[in-house]
């Protein structure tokens, strides 16, 4: 599972992908025992057509609070390595929305987390959001207001 893509997909078959050195880190953070906080940060990645592929991620860091149920990306460094890779590649890697952990198997977002991103994450294209659970990862695309879970490939 580690040397592959995941990948999801929604009903007209836009692609979510999320390359494997991503996936690997984001299953690293997952909240296998009980003592284990959320862990948050953003997804970056390019936009192809209708498709999305997420390439890089920030992690955890200086700043964030980060407790048992809930996490604040806050350190300055998300921001800081989403600017770098759009400099770097060129304005090919954007950032496309973000990530934390659940602790719980399946996971579902909170109503926090609901009104967290209709509040805040604010875009004209189509943002990503995931949430890493113990078992699954689940994964979703906001358009405008509307949040649509997508399906695993
Ligand atoms: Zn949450």
């Amino acid at each position: 599972m580690l040397n592959t893509e995941l990948t999801f997909t929604d009903e007209f078959g836009s692609l979510l992908v999320i390359m494997p050195s991503v996936l690997k880190k984001l299953l690293g953070y997952r909240q296998l025992d009980s003592f284990s906080n959320e862990a948050a940060g953003v997804l970056i990645g390019e936009r192809r057509e209708s498709h999305v592929v997420v390439h890089e991620i920030s992690e955890p860091g200086e700043g964030d609070i980060r407790r048992r149920y809930f996490v604040d990306r806050r350190g300055p460094h998300h921001q800081a390595v989403v600017n770098e890779a759009f400099a770097r590649s060129s304005g090919r890697l954007q950032y496309l929305g973000e990530w934390h952990t659940h602790a719980e198997d399946s996971p579902s977002p909170s109503a926090m987390d609901l009104g967290t991103w209709r509040r805040h994450l604010v875009a004209q294209e189509k943002m990503v959001l995931l949430i890493v659970g113990r078992k699954k990862i689940w994964a979703a695309k906001k358009d405008a207001e509307l949040i649509v879970p997508l399906i695993g490939v």
